[in-house]
C-alpha cells in the first residue's frame, strides 16, 4: 500500500473525528472559556526534518492552559536543575488535576509538576527568578515558536475570579511549607501563565526540542540537554494527561500534554511534534475530539512509542 503523506493523513483524520463533535464540553469553571465555539478543530504537524504542515483552525490563538505547565517546568529545571524535584515528585496522581487529597495526605508535594499543585510549587520556583514567572513563560514559549505570543488578560482575570481551589491549594502548600511566597501572588502568576494564547502551528514548534534531543530547529539552538529531554517525554507520557493517562496511553501512545482549553500536543521522539485544538472535554478535562484525532493519526503513521 502506498504511504499517505502527512498532509493526506491530516485530512483523512479531520474525516475521522467528525463523529466526535458534541461529545464533549467546554470548560465553564474558567467563565471566559466556556462561549469558545466546539466546533473548532485545527492539527498542525511540525517534523525535525522541517516539514510542518496543517489542517483546519490550526493558525487561530487559543487559550493553551495546561500545556504551559511544560514549558514552566523546562524554565525551572534549566534554572535550579534537580533541586525542582524536592518541591515537587514524578508520579501519575490519579486524581484529577486540581485535587487536593494527595496533597494534605503527602505533606504539601504535589505528585507531579503537571497537576495544578505542582504547577504551582514551580510557579513559586519562577517567582525566584522573576517577579513576573507568566512573562518567562510567555517569553520562552515564543521564542521556541518563532514568534511572539500573547497572554489573554481577559481569560487570566476570568479564571483569577474564580480560582478558589487553586488558592486553597497555594494555601495548604504555604502552610506546609512547600511554596514560599504569598499564596494569592502564587494563583495570580499562575492565571496570568495558564492564560497563554497560541496557535496549534506556534506550539508544534514551540514543542519540537522535545521531538529532536532537545535541540529545537526552530530557534537554532539547544533548549535541553538529551537526558532532559527523554526524562520530560517521560512525564509526558505518564502524567500529561492527568488521570486519564493510562487510557490516553493506551488509544494514543505517545507523550502529551493537554490544556482545558482543549489543545493536546504529542511529541513522536526523533521525529515529529504534533498539536490539536478542539475546545470540547471528556470529564477528565482532555479534548474529545484532539483525543480522537491523535489516536487516528497515531494509528495510521504507526508512530506510537509503545
Ligand atoms: N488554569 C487551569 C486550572 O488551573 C488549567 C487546567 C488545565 O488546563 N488542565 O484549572
Amino acid at each position: 500500500m502506498k504511504e499517505l503523506s502527512i498532509a493526506e493523513v491530516l485530512a483523512e483524520v479531520a474525516v475521522l473525528v467528525k463523529p466526535h463533535f458534541g461529545k464533549g464540553r467546554t470548560a465553564d469553571y474558567i467563565p471566559s472559556l466556556a462561549s469558545v465555539p466546539g466546533t473548532k478543530f485545527g492539527m498542525a504537524v511540525r517534523t525535525v526534518a522541517g516539514e510542518e504542515h496543517v489542517i483546519g483552525d490550526a493558525d487561530e490563538g487559543f487559550s493553551v492552559q495546561s500545556i504551559t505547565k511544560v514549558f514552566a517546568l523546562g524554565l525551572a529545571l534549566n534554572r535550579i536543575g534537580d533541586e525542582v524535584w524536592t518541591r515537587v515528585g514524578k508520579e501519575p496522581s490519579g486524581t484529577p488535576f486540581n485535587h487536593l487529597s494527595l496533597l494534605e495526605a503527602e505533606k504539601g508535594v504535589p505528585r507531579n509538576p503537571f497537576i495544578n499543585a505542582g504547577a504551582l510549587a514551580i510557579t513559586d520556583v519562577l517567582l525566584d527568578v522573576s517577579p513576573d514567572p507568566a512573562g518567562l513563560v510567555r517569553d520562552f514559549a515564543g521564542f521556541l515558536a518563532d514568534e511572539p505570543v500573547e497572554i489573554d488578560a481577559t481569560v487570566a482575570a476570568s479564571e483569577l475570579a474564580n480560582a478558589w481551589q487553586n488558592r486553597a491549594i497555594a494555601s495548604l502548600m504555604r502552610g506546609q511549607g512547600t511554596i514560599t511566597h504569598e499564596p494569592e501572588a502564587v494563583v495570580a502568576a499562575y492565571c496570568r501563565q495558564c492564560a497563554l494564547t497560541m496557535s496549534c502551528r506556534q506550539l508544534a514548534r514551540a514543542f519540537l526540542p522535545l521531538a529532536a534531543g532537545g535541540f529545537s530547529p526552530v530557534a537554532q539552538e539547544t533548549i535541553f540537554h538529551e537526558r532532559l529531554t527523554r526524562r520530560l517525554n517521560a512525564l509526558l507520557l505518564t502524567c500529561g494527561i492527568y488521570d486519564s493517562v493510562g487510557n490516553f496511553a493506551y488509544r494514543v501512545g505517545l507523550p502529551s500534554k493537554s490544556g482545558v482549553g482543549g489543545g493536546i500536543v504529542a511529541v513522536i521522539p526523533g521525529k515529529a511534534t504534533v498539536a490539536v485544538w478542539s475546545p470540547e472535554l471528556d470529564r477528565f478535562g482532555t479534548s474529545v475530539v484532539g483525543t480522537a484525532a491523535l489516536e487516528a493519526f497515531s494509528q495510521i503513521t504507526n508512530c506510537s512509542v509503545l
